[in-house]
């Protein structure tokens, strides 16, 4: 039987050294307060010591919050080997566990103009005052992996001197992503033989695409009691180990278990990509909008006839299992994205390979397709118009700013036949416009989706006239879970309204038929 391996989560510190992405302190609360509370990791780190006031400001409020939550001794804070400076600036924001940058390769100690006795003395008496003031220590072996290969007399001597009763945990740190996981047993061993703990966590970077794989080759030795982690891999360069894939690789692929709920992971990554403003790639393992879709029709016949089976199953994760629409979909897998995108089950074997030929022409011209072009192509197949309850024309909707910088539409839609205007006012043009499409459903019972995510793509085309793709991800509100839109057009509002007419058309296209 293995053991519960303690998961660090360094989003708020490591995950936002990549100066590309930032976070206000409302979301990284939010983000905190979720993973200890909800997702459950053992441990966090949100910021390094003596960065700008703003940081200072942020370690109160989080310091404060976990106070309140009894979780104090789970914030973690970096601090640099300079006696005192660090341990006063997290001190005084009450925050009370220290984690102590130590060079753990020569070359990284010589690159700040110490020596190695220099280093060992000052990172003694950092230690010493952080003790004096309260602040328990773990310490970062930033370097490891370089240290252990290539200066392994210098990280001899700073390994024998750590002292071990005033450090509760050593931290191996592969700074720049360089190993791969054939060298972490040996290079682990080697270390806890020279200064063996018993809480020894691995920091592992992603440089070679290795992170997820050399944490879990660390967990693997049994001499590891934890993981540092970020969501979404989010960190400098190619990021750091992702918490999502570490958590599932470890509970699947070691002996050994973490305490973290998987079933949340998905919302949590969404969260930080939300807030970060960069997407999760579909194709991310656990949390990717591709990773339960099946793109082969022979895997959807396949996984109905119970083979292609994996632990990796999307309930686990609170998520369902779909298939791509497309031209491999075959015609097993397009019966299944029927019932699972629009709830259609009816269609006999004729007007199936009539709808599998629309979507293939389609989709070997380019075009990506989503439960919307199924609800057009299936409506043309079948004769069903009817089925498209609202349509727009372009030119249909006019958007305009007005002063104060709101934005103004006046729009005029065809529901059933009928011709429907309404104008509204919103934060930009689509803004405005769904908020005069909410106020219009109320009325007539129409269901709007809930909006989970947008994002713009204009092909790379280098004109300023190309046509922009929206893709939407909703809602249902129904519990049968999430789909997407893609709404295409020159004009960047109008591909958005496109985008959300055909969330309503699936939405309500039950009503039609
Ligand atoms: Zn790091």
């Amino acid at each position: 039987m293995g053991k519960v391996i303690e998961v660090m989560d360094t989003t708020l510190r490591d995950g936002l050294q990549a100066g590309s992405l930032a976070m206000t302190v409302q979301e990284k609360l939010a983000i905190a307060s979720f993973l200890l509370t909800g997702v459950g990791v053992d441990r966090i780190e949100v910021a390094s010591a003596r960065t700008p006031k703003g940081e200072n400001d942020w370690l109160k409020i989080i310091t404060l919050w976990a106070k309140e939550h009894d979780k104090l001794d789970r914030i973690e804070v970096l601090g640099l080997v300079d006696i005192k400076q660090s341990a006063d600036w997290i001190a005084e924001s009450g925050c009370k566990v220290m984690n102590l940058l130590v060079k753990g390769a020569e070359d990284y100690c010589l690159s700040i103009g110490k020596t190695c006795d220099r280093h060992i003395e000052e990172m003694l008496e950092t230690i010493d005052y952080c003790k004096n003031i309260g602040l328990m220590v773990n310490i970062y072996l930033e370097g490891w992996s370089e240290g252990v290969q290539t200066s392994w007399d210098y990280l001899k001597r700073i390994l024998h001197s750590i002292p071990q009763h005033k450090v509760e945990r050593v931290m191996l740190c592969d700074t720049m992503g360089i190993l791969y996981p054939a060298q972490i047993g040996g290079f682990v061993k080697k270390t806890l033989k020279i200064l063996y703990y018993s809480k020894v966590d691995v920091h592992m970077h992603d440089d070679y695409g290795l992170a997820t794989a050399n944490t879990l080759a660390g967990v693997s030795t049994g001499l590891v009691s934890g993981v540092h982690v970020t969501v979404n891999s989010m960190g400098e360069r190619a990021g750091n180990a992702s918490l999502e894939q570490v958590v599932v690789g470890i509970n699947d692929l070691t002996n050994h278990a973490t305490k973290v709920s998987e079933p949340l992971l998905k919302k949590l990554c969404q969260m930080a990509s939300s807030f970060c403003g960069r997407p999760i790639p579909a194709n991310a393992p656990i949390a990717g909008s591709n990773i339960f879709v099946d793109g082969c029709g022979v895997h959807v016949h396949g996984r109905k006839k119970g083979a292609y089976a994996t632990r990796l199953i999307a309930d686990r994760f609170g998520s369902t299992h779909t298939s791509a629409i497309s031209s491999l979909s075959g015609k097993s897998g397009l019966r299944s994205a029927l019932e699972q995108e629009l709830g259609i089950t009816t269609l006999n074997n004729s007007e199936i390979q009539s709808l599998l030929d629309k979507v293939s022409e389609l989709h070997l011209n380019g075009h990506r397709l989503t439960a919307g072009h199924l609800l057009s192509l299936v409506s043309e197949v079948l004769n069903q118009p009817e089925r498209i309850v609202l349509s727009v024309k372009n030119g249909d909707v006019i958007s305009r700013s007005v002063l104060g910088g709101k934005a103004n539409v006046q729009a005029k839609l065809l529901y059933r036949n009928e011709e429907i205007q309404f104008e509204s006012y919103g934060d930009g043009g689509f803004d405005a416009f769904m908020n005069g499409l909410k106020t219009w459903a109320v009325t007539s019972h129409i269901c709007i989706p809930e909006l989970l995510d947008f994002s713009i793509r204009i092909p790379s085309e280098g004109k300023t006239d190309a046509l922009t793709e929206v893709d939407i991800r909703w809602s249902r509100l129904d519990g049968r879970g999430e789909f997407h839109t893609i709404g295409t057009s020159s004009d960047q509002v109008m591909a958005s309204i496109h985008s959300a007419i055909m969330a309503v058309n699936v939405c309500n296209q039950n009503v039609a038929s």
